[in-house]
């Protein structure tokens, strides 16, 4: 039964791929909702580059709002991933998302970027009748009472508006305005490395690689992904030491030396671009706060090794929507968004922190009897099936949603 009353209105802060999924799986059950966008029509799609390994749980809720038919032309369906060792230049396992045929009807990750998912995203968003979607507008702040939210934006003209609506929703990513209002803690840390990413027009997979590749090495770890061009792209991810020169670390001949170090062609590789960025591991003490609730980077960030953050967002955006639906068609109380908190953040600790922090010391081990030891648990995990499933289960999250189900 759809929602069918306009006063029921989600506020949705942020159109990342976060609060589009919320906003489409509302949408598609009645529900009126308003995205509250910063970027406008003339910058949306000149974003940084960011997520793009979507796993089989993700797919499968892509599936259900109709997005997932339009990325699979535009990404790579990858069932197999590597682990490397650099310095001896060795696979050291292959898994194959095969293993999932029995858990999932996705038995594969599709490598599709961030910004192909919010482009097709918006374009159903903007077409979509339940929908106001208001680009080119930033939030600055909320209020709220026991019967509603009143959410205060600037418009494009630059005029201050309020809008208002029965829940809002923070989707505005990891700088979220809500979150800070609501003076709600960022509990973690953040890695003193950064990340130096380089996107490159180079097909890897003549040297052996996977579409998805972690390679270990004791002083430069790195991660090696694929994309679908044109030209195909693969992104490859460095650690630096934030005391160097930025600038000098971003200059072309220097990302050809270390792209060299890394895989020596003897030619220069034909570099797209390059970016630096700060890796955090946090979750926020608390989910929501009355009627205002947070999802996606809003709620948690992790380190990009392992493809949890977009992927964990997204789940908790479907988890959200569920709710909200059942709140506003009158069937639960809003005592089941505690039930979202209790649920998400649970995932977030458990699943998404403490794998991608335990990735991260898996690539960048330095204790060579430690890593000799890891290798050869990677190695009797890929070869034998049922290890297999079990390791496939939890990388791919799927064990994460099982997890949360038998959360009260
Ligand atoms: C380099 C890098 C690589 C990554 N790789 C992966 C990966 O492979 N797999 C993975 O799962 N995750 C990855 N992540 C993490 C992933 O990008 C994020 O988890 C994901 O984008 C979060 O989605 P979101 O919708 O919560 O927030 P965001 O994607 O940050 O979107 C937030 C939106 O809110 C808008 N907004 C912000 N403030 C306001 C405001 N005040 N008013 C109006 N609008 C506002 C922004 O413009 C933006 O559109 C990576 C991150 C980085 C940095």
């Amino acid at each position: 039964m759809p929602v069918t009353s306009t006063s029921q209105r989600v506020i949705v802060i942020g159109a990342g791929p976060v609060g589009l999924c919320l906003s489409l799986a509302l949408a598609e059950e009645g529900v009126p909702v308003t995205v509250i966008e910063a970027l406008g029509d003339d910058n949306f799609l000149e974003q940084v580059p960011r997520a793009g390994t979507n796993h089989p749980a993700t797919l499968e809720m892509y599936d259900r709002i109709g997005l997932y038919h339009k990325l699979e032309p535009r990404g790579i369906i990858a069932p197999v991933f590597h682990y490397w060792d650099r310095a001896a230049n060795a696979l050291i396992a292959a898994f194959d998302l095969s293993h999932l045929k029995g858990d999932t009807r996705f038995p594969y990750v599709l490598q599709c970027e961030r910004i192909k998912i919010v482009e097709e995203a918006l374009k159903m968003a903007k077409a979509h009748p339940a929908i106001d979607m208001r680009l080119s507008t930033s939030f600055t702040g909320f209020e709220q009472s026991g019967s509603g939210v009143v959410a205060h934006i600037v418009n494009p003209s630059g005029e201050v508006e309020t809008i208002s609506g029965d829940y809002l929703v923070s989707a505005e990513g990891a700088r979220s305005i809500v979150r800070k209002d609501l003076g709600i803690e960022f509990e973690g840390f953040t890695y003193s490395d950064l990340t130096l990413n380089i996107e490159v027009a180079y097909d890897f997979r003549r040297h052996g690689y996977a579409e998805r590749n972690y390679i270990s090495d004791p002083t430069e770890w790195s991660n090696l992904f694929h994309w679908k061009g044109p030209p195909d792209r693969w992104r490859v991810h460095f650690p630096v030491d934030p005391s160097e020169d930025q600038e000098a670390i971003c200059r072309p001949q220097a990302l050809q030396a270390r792209l060299q170090r890394f895989l020596a062609t003897g030619r220069d590789f034909d570099i797209v671009a390059s970016n630096l960025y700060t890796v955090h591991q946090r979750v926020a003490k608390k989910f929501r706060v009355g009627r205002a609730i947070l999802a996606g980077d809003a709620a948690h960030v992790n380190s990009p090794i392992g493809a949890m953050g977009m992927n964990s967002g997204v789940h908790d955006a479907f988890n959200l929507a569920d709710k909200l639906i059942q709140i506003l068609r009158g069937r639960q109380g809003e005592e089941i968004l505690d039930r979202y908190e209790r649920q998400r953040r649970h995932v977030a600790i458990a699943h998404t922190q403490a794998q991608t922090s335990r990735n991260k010391r898996l690539l960048a081990e330095k204790d060579p009897a430690v890593r000799k030891r890891n290798q050869d648990e990677l190695r009797r995990a890929a070869e034998d099936p049922a290890l297999a499933r079990a390791f496939l289960l939890r990388a791919s999250l799927i064990e994460s949603l099982r997890e949360a189900e038998r959360i009260a």
